[in-house]
């Protein structure tokens, strides 16, 4: 079998490889994704801010509630003459008179503690919405860099894969489908040289019998990393 043929092909197909592997590791592209995973985070938490601030508005509207029971039956309690209750009835007043206050110092301790609370949300929420402008804003810009790049590189892979086809023209289908095949699984180079006995690329030593297959046959393909290996 000639080889030169396939190997000018592969030698083509490397700057094609190069290209394709130069925007798929663009950073760039890497940033875009993060930016836009963070992003996606921020607005997540927004939301989960957003109702963590309903449920303490609710809390503190239940508190304040209870605090203005509590207010009314001190002014309750207050309006009545302790000169004309039996020596038990004002023990029971004053017990509940302590009880009362005791609740009302609770509540306003309980609301200011939710209006901490709130303005912990309040803040963590504007910090939030900070980072998601911030992000979005970045990941635009990221996304219009790789966009640029792209385009400068495409035109160039739209060029090589022309010339490609032309040159598959004068390959041998089997060839061309062995290739293919290994090409499409990001197996490349797919044609590497017998470097004494071992396997060009991943350098494992192949037995004499399939040396000499090589010999008859002009390659072999390496059991372990599926490429083709030929004689030089
Ligand atoms: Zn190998």
């Amino acid at each position: 079998m000639d080889i030169s043929k396939i190997l000018d092909y592969q030698n083509l197909d490397s700057e094609l490889f190069k290209l394709e592997k130069s925007l798929r590791d663009n950073q760039n592209k890497k940033l875009a994704f993060s930016l836009q995973d963070s992003a996606k985070k921020a607005q997540e938490r927004s939301g989960q801010l957003e109702q963590r601030a309903e449920s303490l508005v609710k809390e503190i509207e239940t508190v304040k509630k209870q605090f203005e029971i509590q207010s009314a039956k001190m002014k309750e309690i207050f309006a009545k003459d302790v000169e004309k209750m039996s020596k038990e009835e004002v023990e029971q007043f004053l017990a509940l008179k302590d009880k009362l206050a005791q609740n009302l110092v609770i509540l306003d301790k309980n609301l200011t503690k939710l209006a901490e609370n709130v303005n912990a949300v309040l803040a963590d929420f504007n910090k939030t919405r900070k980072v998601f402008a911030s992000a979005k804003e970045n990941y635009t810009k990221a996304k219009e860099a790789y966009d640029s790049e792209a385009k400068t590189i495409e035109p160039q892979m739209a060029e090589i894969r022309k010339k490609l086809e032309s040159l598959e023209k004068s390959l041998d289908a089997k060839v061309m489908e062995q290739y293919k095949k290994r090409r499409n699984d990001n197996i490349f180079p797919v044609y590497v040289p017998l470097n004494s006995n071992l396997c060009g690329y991943c350098h494992m030593e192949l037995p004499a019998v399939n040396i000499s297959k090589i010999k008859d046959e002009g390659y072999i393909t390496c059991e372990h990393c599926r490429r083709i290996i030929y004689q030089k």
